[in-house]
């Protein structure tokens, strides 16, 4: 046996991956698509609905944001990113201007809101950002597979045409004007959405508090909180990052399992002085 502890409890940092622009093309009028090669992506380990944190090169530096990977070509070293074009900021204007050559850093694959490929059936939920997860998952489904989507988007000229063969049910949503917060569209669907018999795995995922009002009305329907992800992708006011969507009980586990990482962490420090230097 090894007198060198093991470590208790470490996530491992996420991989980068230098990437240039090869295109840059506007799938709808709001929905700008840059596609990059990467030498190394030969080894990326992707999953459809894994996102990117991009290093966005701006005037002022560097701003991280969470991108989901559309499309991946191993053969080609290719992938492609949806932005979701909102407004004047960093990652609007980057994707508005990216052109060949351009060059960025980008870390991952990361995110949990993937595919559960022994589910029943699938429902996935969402606004424009989380329309390229919803679509990559789609794709990737197989024929025999069920799935339900519902998906809000400004109006017709946002929809898209996925290339899909397995059974699914898509539902287009127009909000009829700019994203806001707690959109009702998806919420007050969502409310009359009966899920069918079988153990189903849903995925919702947009704006925090439309994300948060659609996972607690599927867990009133009776839906267990395990077979549900959700993660708030953007909310008025937050720049970059992500949001976890928990209810109260999971808050105090969650606060629970991270105070234990942290005893763990200061065990494995005393126990191997040099680690984490
Ligand atoms: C895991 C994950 C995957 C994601 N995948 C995608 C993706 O594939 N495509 C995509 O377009 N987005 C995606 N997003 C959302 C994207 O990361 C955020 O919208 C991000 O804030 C955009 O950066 P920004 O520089 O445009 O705006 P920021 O500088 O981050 O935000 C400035 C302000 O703009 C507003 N804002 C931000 N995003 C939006 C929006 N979408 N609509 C309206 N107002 C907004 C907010 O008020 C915010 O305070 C993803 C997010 C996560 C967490």
């Amino acid at each position: 046996m090894s007198d060198t502890p093991e470590p208790l409890r470490r996530r491992p940092p996420l991989q980068a991956w230098p990437l240039t622009v090869v295109d840059a093309l506007d799938v709808t009028p709001r929905m700008r698509r840059v596609r990059f090669v990467g030498e190394t992506l030969e080894a990326f380990p992707w999953r459809p609905g894994q996102d990117l944190v991009l290093n966005l090169p701006t005037p002022q530096g560097e701003a991280r944001r969470h991108y989901t990977i559309r499309a991946f070509d191993r053969a080609e070293q290719r992938l492609d990113i949806d932005f979701a074009l909102h407004g004047d900021s960093p990652a609007t204007r980057w994707a508005r201007s990216a052109k060949l050559g351009d060059a960025l850093v980008a870390h991952g694959p990361r995110g949990r809101n993937v595919v559960r490929p022994e589910a029943d059936w699938h429902l996935l939920v969402g606004d424009e950002t989380a329309l390229p997860a919803i679509l990559a998952m789609l794709e990737s489904l197989p024929p025999a597979a069920r799935a339900m989507a519902f998906i809000e988007v400004r109006d017709a000229d946002e929809r898209q045409a996925p290339a899909i063969v397995a059974d699914v049910d898509l539902t287009w949503l127009h909000r009829g004007g700019p994203a806001v917060a707690a959109s009702r569209g998806l919420i007050d669907r969502l409310a009359l959405f009966a899920p069918p018999p079988g153990a189903g795995h849903a995925c919702v995922i947009g704006e925090t508090a439309m994300v948060r009002a659609v996972r607690q009305g599927l867990i009133a329907k009776g839906l267990p909180r395990e077979r549900i992800s959700a993660e708030g992708y953007w909310r008025p006011g937050r720049v970059g990052g992500h949001d976890h969507v928990f209810d109260a009980a999971e808050v105090v586990e969650r606060v629970a399992e991270r105070v234990s990482g942290r005893v763990a962490a200061a065990i494995n420090r005393r126990l191997s002085p040099s680690a984490g230097r």
